[in-house]
């Protein structure tokens, strides 16, 4: 006997317009903000009451006035705005997206390799990148974003040796620009760290007078022949001052060309590896996969459950206070 062929069920596409107005519509009645990441789909950030980079979205965090925060972005941001405001209820549209850059660093291992500096009486404070577990802030001296790690590596006293966690490729970047020796975690992210060096030079050439503005996360080659480079906001003050049209090679997540575009329509920007995989074929590898978990479908869906959300922590308590002297103060 033969059994009966089971197809998929037909999940029926929502419409992103409907899907907007009801999630207006249950902003009000659920009494919410929303936050999204210049990461996010541009639809959500279209809907959101803040976007921007991680600084700029943990300060909106603390000026929230709603008794919810829906937060479009991943884990350690929705962490990062719990930790903030404590009495609030922080929801998440998506709980696995994560980050490979805040994995890259485990707070079991950081303890253990921070004990094994103290035994060997290595004097030294722990910087830590915004994009890290809450765990592993709580663990650390100082907090810091693309957008003001300076400013706050020169905080630490110049007598200790810092160990920054956990972007190998922003550490190497910042001993660069501050002349602090450093030791680097290993970590990277799993977008910045594919970009070719070799399709960016092709890409320089084909698109003569070009401005090649790359996220510090990128590995050093990258970094080399840009010629801008900063977080997400810098990018966007950049160009937003820049009347002459100008192309752009963006080299950090490709949804990132949303607020760039909405900031300085009179430029054109190109995702650097959409238009120069070798094979020449488009390529979408510098789309975040976590990132990407937030769909305008699962922000509505989280705002009408009132989950996934985000519940405190012990250790948010010691975290909020290192996020709180090196962001807030
Ligand atoms: S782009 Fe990289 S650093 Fe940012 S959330 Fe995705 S994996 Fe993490």
């Amino acid at each position: 006997m033969s059994l009966p062929v089971l197809s998929a069920p037909v999940v029926a596409e929502e419409d992103p317009l409907d899907l907007m107005d009801e999630i207006d519509a249950l902003k009000k009645v659920k009494d919410a903000t929303i936050l999204a990441h210049f990461y996010v789909d541009g639809e959500i950030q279209d809907i959101a009451d803040f976007t921007g980079d991680s600084l700029k979205l943990a300060r909106d965090a603390t000026r929230v006035t709603t008794s919810t925060i829906v937060f479009a972005g991943v884990h350690f941001m929705g962490e990062s705005a719990k930790i903030m405001n404590p009495k609030k209820r922080v929801l998440i549209p998506d709980l696995l997206a994560g980050c490979s850059l805040a994995d890259s660093c485990p707070p079991e291992q950081l303890a253990a390799f921070q004990d094994q500096l103290r035994s060997q009486g290595r004097d030294f404070q722990t910087v830590a990148y915004i994009n890290t577990s809450a765990a592993v802030k709580s663990l650390c001296d100082w907090i810091v974003t693309s957008g003001n790690a300076r400013e706050i590596i020169d905080r630490v006293p110049k007598d200790k040796e810092i160990l920054f966690v956990p972007d190998q490729h922003l550490g190497r970047y910042l001993v660069e620009i501050t002349g602090r020796k450093m030791i680097l975690w290993p970590g990277s992210c799993m977008v910045h760290e594919i970009f070719s060096i070799q399709d960016l030079i092709r890409a320089k050439k084909n698109n003569p007078g070009s401005v090649v503005i790359a996220h510090p996360e990128c590995p050093q080659n990258i970094l080399e022949i840009s010629d801008v480079i900063g977080g997400t906001e810098k990018m966007r003050q950049y160009v937003m001052a820049l009347k002459e049209p100008t192309t752009f090679l963006v080299a950090t997540e490709v949804a990132m060309i949303h607020p760039l575009t909405k900031a300085a329509p009179q430029h054109t920007y190109i995702p650097v590896p959409g238009i120069m995989a070798s094979s020449g074929e488009t390529c979408a590898c510098n789309r975040c996969p976590h990132m990407a978990r937030n769909t305008l479908q699962k922000v509505r869906d989280c705002l009408r459950d009132g989950r996934p959300e985000i519940e405190w922590r012990d250790y948010f308590q010691q975290a909020r206070a290192v996020l709180d002297k090196s962001l807030l103060q």
